[in-house]
């Protein structure tokens, strides 16, 4: 079988010839009992770059000892790209949200042995999946090896926003000392209204991590979480989304971006929102009006804007949020620390093992199987496509 795996470019100086530490924490459960991605073996070491060409997701042995042809590569948005050529005869495509291959219907359509699509990472919007579902290739992903990197970055980043971190430290950074200049927009976190648009995986880790702080917290999503959790940490439930952002004073964005959420943060909603409020999104950059955030910053109605995902990626060099006031942007980086690529890349082998040995894929990796909405698809997804507009990408330049 031929196996196209599109991840990000190497390091500009080369792949590190070491690293800062030398192992990385070993966790042995996931907090809902959930077992880490267990396949037979690995041919990596935990903590070195696996997400980039170099690092090919530690793949390439244990696939060519199998007699299937792996192809890496990162050239992915423009015509004639290579991904676009080796993917007319590929049998399953591996890609990451960090740096997307947009599986369009126009992509799907030129594959006709696509058997399956897998995102190394959590979060399957640059799939078309209703094209997926129509040409019954299976989408999976590998479900909470991320979702707490993430959490810890939307911490980082609340904290970093409402205390005007980023000011403060390039004041420092350039030689300068003016107190005034580096408080004038910085508050403590205790006390504010945090809410987060889902609590699933990452958004309720996000909200157990910011308890300590003696924050209130909210939350809005489709499925309610259970009693006992509301009451261990004291959190508020709205039955509507405006009903949460008009109290909160941080609103962080935690759900997966498909038709039901493309845009949900237009002006409209922005509008009803706490003035002044601060958004946090390392969900998906087009939940988000791009150009309605950056109104509100400009006008005060939002005080700033955080997160780590942009639509479409890589960013144009002329996305609206590099530059605009009060922002803390990062690239796509919260779901690839070192420590999460060591998560995913023995996810993807898992996956690889169980289609190749034809033994069932967990359930809580699946997205689209057998042309429907399946697993954590159903749970969390609608059908339909997120990716229009995704050609955009060829606007950036290195
Ligand atoms: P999850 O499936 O555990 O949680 C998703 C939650 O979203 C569910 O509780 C679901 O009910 C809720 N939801 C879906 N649609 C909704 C809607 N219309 N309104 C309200 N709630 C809705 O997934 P997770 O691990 O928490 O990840 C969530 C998303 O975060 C992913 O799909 C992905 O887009 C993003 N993510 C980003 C990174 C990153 O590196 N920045 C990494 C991992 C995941």
């Amino acid at each position: 079988m031929k196996i196209l795996c599109v991840l990000y470019d190497d390091p500009t100086n080369g792949m590190p010839k070491n690293y800062p530490l030398s192992n990385i924490p070993t966790i042995n459960q996931y907090p809902d009992g959930m077992t880490l991605p267990s396949p037979k073996s690995i041919d990596f070491n935990p903590g070195e770059l696996l997400g980039c060409v170099s690092g090919e997701l530690g793949l390439r042995k244990f696939l060519e000892d199998l007699g299937h042809t792996l192809v890496v590569t990162s050239d992915k948005d423009s015509d004639g790209c290579a991904a676009d050529k080796e993917l007319i005869d590929a049998d399953i495509v591996i890609s990451q949200p960090f740096w997307p291959y947009y599986l369009t219907r126009k992509r799907i359509e030129s594959a006709p042995n696509l058997k399956m699509a897998i995102t190394a990472g959590i979060g399957s919007d640059h799939v078309d999946l209703q094209a997926a579902m129509d040409h019954k290739v299976d989408v999976v992903e590998v479900t909470y090896c991320n979702s707490r990197s993430v959490a810890e970055h939307i911490v980082m980043m609340i904290i970093s926003m409402v205390r005007d971190y980023h000011n403060q430290h390039a004041i420092a950074k350039s030689g300068g000392w003016n107190i005034a200049d580096a408080v004038q927009r910085s508050y403590d976190v205790e006390g504010m209204h945090i809410g987060t648009v889902a609590a699933g995986r990452i958004g309720l880790d996000a909200l157990r991590k910011m308890k300590p702080f003696d924050t209130h917290l909210h939350y809005f999503d489709r499925h309610r979480l259970p009693d006992s959790i509301e009451k261990e940490l004291n959190l508020t439930f709205h039955e509507s989304l405006e009903s949460m952002v008009k109290v909160c004073d941080v609103v962080t964005i935690n759900c997966p971006l498909h038709p039901e959420t493309e845009h949900l943060f237009n002006d409209e909603l922005i509008s009803k929102m706490k003035k002044g409020a601060y958004i946090v999104n390392t969900a998906r950059g087009k939940i988000c009006d791009k150009d309605a955030i950056a109104r509100a910053i400009e006008s005060g109605q939002l005080s700033g804007y955080a997160g780590d995902v942009w639509f479409p990626q890589p960013a144009p060099n002329d996305h609206v949020w590099r530059d605009m006031p009060n922002n803390g942007m990062t690239p796509h980086t919260s779901g690839t620390s070192l420590s999460a690529q060591a998560r995913y890349a023995a996810g993807v082998r898992e996956i690889l093992e169980c289609f190749f040995d034809k033994t069932n894929i967990r359930e809580q990796y699946l997205i689209v199987k057998d042309g429907e909405l399946a697993g954590m698809g159903a749970h969390s997804y609608s059908k339909g496509t997120a990716t229009g507009g995704s050609e955009e990408a060829t606007k950036y330049s290195k």
